[in-house]
């Protein structure tokens, strides 16, 4: 029986994931270098230790009856040797294996007979040059491993832009991929229980600011035939994969043509809204399945933008709170990070609205309301009090 959920990360995807397992009845502890993570904050136990340190990780593992990660750049050595040590871990370390390396995971999709931008490793001394002759230009150079929010990558025009990103890189393995000229991004959050049943969320379209997640629409704005193939190639990548726990597959959509350009076996950014906006969020799926409750079909109960609040670096304090909060049909969630460097995720809100038309108007309201400042506001950023901080 399962009591205890052991979260590998502290992030604002393992805080409300913590908070949909604590409503479910289930005690939450999470390995994190850092004290007072946002998940930290909300957990019944924080282990405060670095993701290669097995001892600590030795000890995530004995006091969780299944353990996870809310990100997927955790040391595979770390999650092999849970379970080495009999510990279950879901997804397993074989899915993280092929999540981390965009080598191996674009492999993987295309051997599944799903679609990705051409792409080739630049990896094991092979040259930038010959990459760069088969993909073509412009392309999008990215690191295979460790790289998220648009960080580790470099759109390239011609080869002098191409060394200043392999020189950017400092020696790391990397992939060179078409740059795609889509029309717009999509994901779909699916959830598969170790029994193979999948659910899946509805298609959303995902808007970008300097590669990091701006904006989620939901329904994605694409013909239902689209939407319906997004939801069939994502299945069929869960399924190959077998992945147990709530996973997002990122598209890029151009004319009716789908691209797979990422597999992220956890919850997910673009699934925030079903916190608000559905009968069962993401993060709730996400721990049925790796329970083994069952999962059902998640209803969208009105269309829904959700804003995500950035950091400026301009300050630490959140002004407009209280002219956000006028609207009724605004759900703020804000995760107890101290300071809002810029681009940093500190917090967000769904607007739900009858129409997506209305949604929208909605959401730019409130986006525009919002703004950072050095000194305490209507509304207090301190990041909540800790709870147990236990050092192994
Ligand atoms: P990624 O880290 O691969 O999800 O990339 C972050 C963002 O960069 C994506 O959401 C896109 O907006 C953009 N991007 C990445 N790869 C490409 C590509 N091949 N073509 C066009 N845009 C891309």
């Amino acid at each position: 029986m399962i009591e205890t959920i052991g979260i590998l990360g502290g992030g604002q995807l393992g805080r409300m994931l913590t908070l949909e397992a604590k409503r479910m009845g289930y005690r939450v502890v999470t390995l994190e270098p850092l004290p007072n993570s946002p998940c930290g904050q909300v957990a019944d136990e924080q282990i405060v230790a670095a993701y290669d340190d097995l001892r600590a990780i030795g000890e995530l593992g004995a006091r969780s009856d299944v353990v996870t990660y809310e990100f997927e750049n955790i040391p595979l050595e770390s999650v092999r040797a849970l379970e080495d040590g009999g510990r279950l871990v879901r997804p397993d370390s074989e899915v993280l294996r092929v999540a981390q390396d965009r080598i191996l995971e674009k492999a993987f999709v295309r051997e599944a007979g799903c679609a990705t931008a051409p792409f080739a490793p630049v990896a094991g001394g092979a040259p930038l040059d010959d990459a760069l002759r088969e993909v073509g230009f412009p392309a999008v150079v990215k690191t295979a491993r460790g790289g998220y929010d648009g960080k580790g990558q470099w759109v390239v025009r011609d080869r002098d832009e191409a060394r200043g990103a392999l020189a950017a890189a400092r020696g790391a393995a990397l992939v060179v991929e078409r740059f795609v000229p889509f029309d717009l991004e999509v994901s779909v959050i699916c959830a598969r229980g170790a029994d193979g049943t999948i659910v899946s969320f509805p298609v959303t379209e995902n808007q970008h600011d300097h590669g990091v997640l701006a904006t989620t629409i939901v329904p994605a704005r694409v013909s239902p035939a689209l939407a319906e193939q997004a939801k069939a190639v994502a299945a069929t990548l869960g399924a190959k994969l077998g992945i147990v726990g709530t996973y997002c597959i990122e598209f890029f959509v151009a004319g009716s043509k789908l691209y797979v350009n990422e597999i992220a076996p956890r919850v997910h950014n673009s699934g925030h809204y079903s916190l608000d906006a559905m009968q069962i969020s993401q993060y709730e799926a996400h721990v049925r399945a790796i329970c083994d409750l069952p999962l059902v079909e998640p209803k969208l109960w009105e269309p829904a933008v959700m804003v995500n609040v950035l950091g400026a670096g301009t300050g630490d304090y959140l002004e407009g709170v209280a002219t956000l909060l006028r609207d009724p049909d605004v759900k703020l969630h804000v995760y107890g990070k101290r300071h809002a460097a810029l681009r940093r995720k500190m917090a967000h809100f769904t607007v739900l609205a009858p129409t997506l038309d209305v949604a929208l108007a909605k959401a730019e309201i409130g986006r525009h309301a919002l703004s950072w400042s050095q000194s305490r506001s209507d509304w207090g950023n301190a990041a909540r009090a800790s709870s147990t901080v236990r050092r192994p």
